[in-house]
């Protein structure tokens, strides 16, 4: 008796041991009621804070994804009828996964709505005992749930449409026999956008990988979903837990009403990537193979982020949303700018960069202290930022702000990576402050506000060990009008043959002014030199500059990296072609 008892213990210590960390994982959360909202067109949340529910409506009634926890069911109904729709009108029920978190609550939910149930044919099993027939958690009695009728058993590729939307279900298995991922096209004010519901890329702790009886193809299962996973066309990324997809990041910002901020598809193919990873290191592991393949892994994309204003994300110029899908901007506003031309110049000299931006109009460097330390504060390898083209916004001219703020935000990003590198961009004098009476600088000249300028960002580079030197944007300017490249003076009209670095405004950037500043930025940042680029670079032509006023831009932006003290050569490279 004693014994038997004894061992019943260990049995129940046994079970819990295995499930402590998985029932652990962001459970807290789970529970947790989120805010209902519309992620794009007729997609919406309906989840709580940690386990993801979508509505999709249509004219002809609704598909729930995900019924999540049985506790959970009232919450998703108060979600559902916030945004205004019946819960009775769910008509198609669908899940992530077989697991109970995503499925505990699909009786009652089928029950109370009369929905039609479909689920992926090797899910079926699991669904339809209660979680018992699942290869892992099968005798884990916390586990369990109330099994639930399958309507329609699906097959990779196969469709659930309803009232004319069309959701494709993806086999991706794996974390189980059957986890699906969900894609839908979404019309968005005009827009198609492409939403990939990720069902689970996760290894849970305990899982066999190899050897595994009870599921002898996972492994391969795991590395056909990574491959399907690639495949995706992806805009809007989404999963079947909140933290998959940063939706507690996300959300605020999609309320604030700016760009969307669940149009990701770099952080989608980041995350799916890190997903890879931690498979094939675990793997790898479990083969007992000592290092996974680490000397063919390629080394990690560094991440560059760009810090400042309008002379960053180009304001006045077309380029403000140039190619924009390919950075990711961190405020959600939409824009490329600078940041995503010093992209593609990296990317045509066969360079990656991970590119983030964090910028807002007519700020300084104090500002993203005081306002965006919880965006721009994680670990980045190259920072490069620049403050307010007056030096201070109250006090023109003044330096003691901007060497105070570099300081502060170099600290921060210190903080994080012990090993990120800082670069300050010294800006261009404004013409609309040298040239009318009203001006900052006037009665001195373009090249005195180059040069104090200059000099406030050689005081604040000095100010921080940990801030590496100052990017010589403005001084390229002032040589391109030294050297005729450019017109000095817009009040008096351009000179034949001469390019103006001004906008309209004649104090933000033209498309030629940005795409000096961002050779200069390339060149600085990757040692290479900006010619190789040469006539037929892409963005210039997409830009509408001729071929001799890149080649001109180029030549300025490598004389001016090539008399910073300390610099005896850029490299050179052959340019490779830009996708489209
Ligand atoms: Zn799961
Ligand atoms: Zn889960």
């Amino acid at each position: 008796m004693i014994r038997h008892r004894f061992l019943a213990l260990a049995l129940l210590l046994f079970v819990a041991a295995l499930t402590g960390p998985v029932r652990a994982q962001g459970r807290s959360d789970w529970l947790t009621p989120f805010p209902a909202f519309t992620i794009a067109g007729n997609l919406h949340y309906v989840g709580s804070a940690g386990l993801a529910s979508y509505l999709v409506t249509t004219p002809e009634g609704h598909v729930l994804l995900n019924p999540s926890l049985e506790a959970n069911v009232p919450l998703i109904r108060r979600s559902v009828e916030d945004l205004g729709f019946k819960f009775s009108d769910i008509k198609v029920l669908l899940i992530s996964h077989a697991h109970w978190d995503h499925n505990a609550g699909a009786a009652l939910l089928k029950q109370e709505t009369g929905a039609r149930y479909a689920v992926m044919a090797a899910d079926v099993a699991a669904v339809e005992s209660g979680g018992r027939a699942d290869f892992h958690y099968g005798s884990f009695p916390g586990s369990l749930y109330p099994p639930a009728r399958v309507d329609r058993v699906l097959r990779d590729g196969d469709t659930v449409e309803l009232g004319g939307t069309v959701l494709t279900a993806r086999l991706t298995a794996g974390h189980t026999k059957g986890c699906t991922t969900w894609t839908l096209a979404v019309n968005d004010a005009g827009r198609t956008l492409q939403a990939v519901i990720i069902g689970s890329p996760n290894v849970n702790s305990g899982y066999k990988l190899v050897d595994n009886a009870a599921y002898p193809g996972i492994a391969a299962d795991f590395g056909r979903m990574f491959a399907t996973l690639k495949a995706l066309p992806c805009d809007l990324f989404l999963g079947s837990h909140g933290n998959y997809f940063d939706l507690a990041g996300k959300h605020p910002r999609r309320a604030a009403g700016a760009a969307n901020p669940f149009v990701d598809p770099a952080g989608y193919a980041r995350y799916v990537a890190g997903k890879e990873q931690a498979f094939r290191t675990e793997l790898a592991k479990q083969r007992g193979e000592p290092r996974p393949a680490a000397t063919k892994e390629s080394p990690p994309t560094p991440r560059l982020l760009f810090i400042g204003n309008s002379f960053l994300f180009g304001s006045g110029s077309p380029l403000r949303y140039y190619r924009a899908d390919t950075v990711t901007d961190l405020n959600g506003t939409g824009f490329g700018g600078v940041p995503a031309v010093v992209k593609a110049f990296a990317t045509q000299a066969g360079r990656a960069f991970d590119v983030s931006q964090e910028t807002v109009s007519g700020q300084g460097l104090d500002h993203h202290v005081a306002e965006k330390a919880g965006v721009i504060g994680r670990p980045w390898d190259h920072v490069v930022m620049l403050g307010y083209s007056l030096l201070d916004r109250n006090r023109p001219r003044d330096p003691a702000l901007l060497i105070r703020s570099a300081k502060q935000i170099a600290d921060l990003l210190h903080s994080h990576n012990p090993r990120v590198d800082i670069r300050l961009i010294a800006t261009w004098a404004r013409a609309d402050q040298v040239y009318p009476a009203k001006g900052h600088w006037h009665g001195t000249s373009v090249e005195q506000m180059t040069r104090d300028v200059r000099a406030a960002y050689d005081r604040a580079a000095a100010g921080s060990p940990h801030l590496r030197g100052v990017i010589p944007v403005g001084e390229a300017w002032l040589r391109a009008m030294q050297t005729g490249v450019a017109d000095p003076n817009p009040y008096d009209g351009i000179a034949f043959g001469q390019v103006c670095l001004w906008t309209h405004d004649h104090y933000h950037g033209s498309t030629h002014g940005y795409y000096l500043e961002a050779l200069v930025i390339f060149g600085d940042l990757t040692g290479l030199d900006p010619r190789s680029l040469g006539k037929g670079e892409r963005v210039a032509f997409e830009l509408g500059l001729s071929g001799d006023q890149a080649i001109a831009l180029q030549q300025v932006a490598y004389d001016e990296l090539m008399a910073m003290k300390g610099r005896t050569r850029l490299e050179s490279f052959t340019p490779v072609a830009l996708a489209k």
